[in-house]
């Protein structure tokens, strides 16, 4: 029995039996004696009325769940006369759990759901809901907002309505989750931001409420449009203008076809460019869809803003001269974002969105998982459970035998043999030369003469 008492460490219990009964192991223990009363701290008490079993939920034990049946007694204290209880250290003072089961539930939050913990532990589902509760309650109280200088905005659609996501793109943190996208709701929450000033740049898609939003709430930052969002644009319109003229009988496109039409004219192997050209020749049409998808391509190779913004104004002019008709609702929208476009060549790095559209995809992937949250639950989880990838940090890769300092080796190696010799003295050949000169011993043994 030497070792059982470890079992519940550090509970200060003493067990006296255990019974084992399908997936539960119960302990029987006994309390501690206290050591007085907590109201005078008098050391004289006598036990009052009969003892009572109390049941507590403790962390699982090899898969198994764990009940600690302590035995509680009741004592009354002989100097003020009150009634009191043992003070146990390690048993929560709300719930018939003990405190290590507890922090075993905090440890597995992020990754587990109520669920899972529940069946785990062998609690009510309901027990571990409110305890998660809590546990964000407590970091959300604890949490320090920073009012990031580099914000992202993006949406996302869920249940019925669209939630409107913040993060900080140079630290990589989800800042917050609101409910509702419209242009009064953002302004209120950036405004309500730890200090709105100190945000320098906001990226977005183009999505007009929220620029207008951040022009109201925050008309000092600099505003860029997301690169993808723009790119995705034109693909949309290029697929669409695709689709328009497969439907045309006598022209047929195949899929590879389409595949190729909409891949980067100079990515293409030569076979594939080929194929295109010939595709444009016989189309007049298409040539031009292509050439405004193409031009249009090339602005964010520009080297700095003055030629992007000469590369976006003469596709504009093309689409105008060409009469591109289902091209001008497209240029309308570039016209009218040009700024927040062209405003991506002023940083160094560029800035996007993809941090905050991955926090989107993971969220969307946290509410399908337990499908479907409620709002404070998602925002709960989204912020303390929403952990972007880390990325190792690169180093450069060094041969460690390469231009070292002198009589440097890597590990326990032997430094190279010319720097051993150094100042040992006379050779032990030379020595036994002399010595067998002067001894005149004839011959050395065979083994003495291997040790030369
Ligand atoms: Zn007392």
């Amino acid at each position: 029995m030497s070792t059982v008492p470890h079992l519940l460490h550090p509970l200060p219990v003493t067990i006296e039996s255990i019974s084992t009964e399908g997936n539960n192991v119960t302990f029987y223990v006994t309390e501690p004696l206290p050591t007085g009363c907590p109201n005078c701290l008098s050391p004289l008490f006598t036990k009052s009325g009969n003892s009572d079993d109390r049941l507590y939920r403790d962390e699982p034990l090899r898969d198994q769940h764990v009940t600690i049946n302590l035995k509680r007694n009741r004592y009354k204290c002989k100097a003020c006369n009150r009634l009191f209880r043992a003070t146990i250290p390690g048993l929560d003072t709300r719930r018939r759990v003990t405190t290590r089961l507890i922090e075993h539930l905090e440890a597995h939050f992020h990754k587990r759901s109520n669920v899972e913990l529940a069946e785990e532990t062998g609690l009510l589902e309901k027990t571990v809901r409110e305890i998660r509760k809590e546990f964000y309650d407590r970091l959300f109280a604890e949490r320090q907002t920073v009012t990031p200088k580099v914000l992202g905005i993006d949406e996302l659609y869920k249940n019925g309505e669209y939630l409107c996501l913040l993060t900080d793109l140079e630290n990589h943190t989800l800042v917050e989750l609101h409910i509702g996208r419209e242009k009064e709701r953002v302004v209120q929450y950036l405004r309500a931001l730890h200090s709105p000033k100190d945000v320098q740049i906001i990226c977005i898609d183009m999505y007009s409420p929220i620029r207008n939003a951040c022009r109201t709430a925050l008309p000092h930052a600099k505003l860029i449009v997301d690169k993808f969002h723009v790119m995705k644009l034109i693909n949309d319109k290029f697929t669409d203008a695709l689709k328009s003229l497969k439907r045309d009988p006598l022209k047929s496109l195949s899929r590879k076809d389409t595949t190729w039409l909409k891949t980067t004219y100079t990515r293409l192997e030569p076979a594939a460019q080929r194929r295109v050209d010939t595709l444009l020749q016989g189309d007049k049409k298409l040539n031009l869809t292509h050439q405004a998808k193409e031009r249009f391509y090339s602005l964010y190779s520009a080297p700095d803003r003055a030629h992007a913004g000469a590369i976006l104004d003469d596709w504009l002019k093309f689409v105008a001269d060409q009469h591109l008709s289902e091209w001008h609702r497209t240029a309308d929208t570039i016209r009218d974002w040009r700024d927040p476009i062209l405003n991506f060549f002023d940083t160094s790095p560029p800035i996007t969105n993809a941090f905050t559209e991955n926090m989107v995809q993971k969220i969307k992937a946290l509410n399908t998982k337990a499908k479907g949250l409620d709002f404070e639950t998602l925002r709960s989880k989204a912020l303390f459970e929403c952990v972007p990838k880390t990325r190792a940090v690169k180093r450069p890769r060094i041969n460690p035998f390469a231009s070292r300092p002198a009589g440097f080796s890597a590990g326990f190696s032997i430094p190279p043999y010319d720097e051993v010799i150094e100042n040992l003295g006379i050779p032990l050949h030379e020595l036994f030369r002399v010595w067998l000169k002067d001894s005149n011993v004839p011959n050395l043994p065979e083994k003495s003469k291997s040790c030369v």
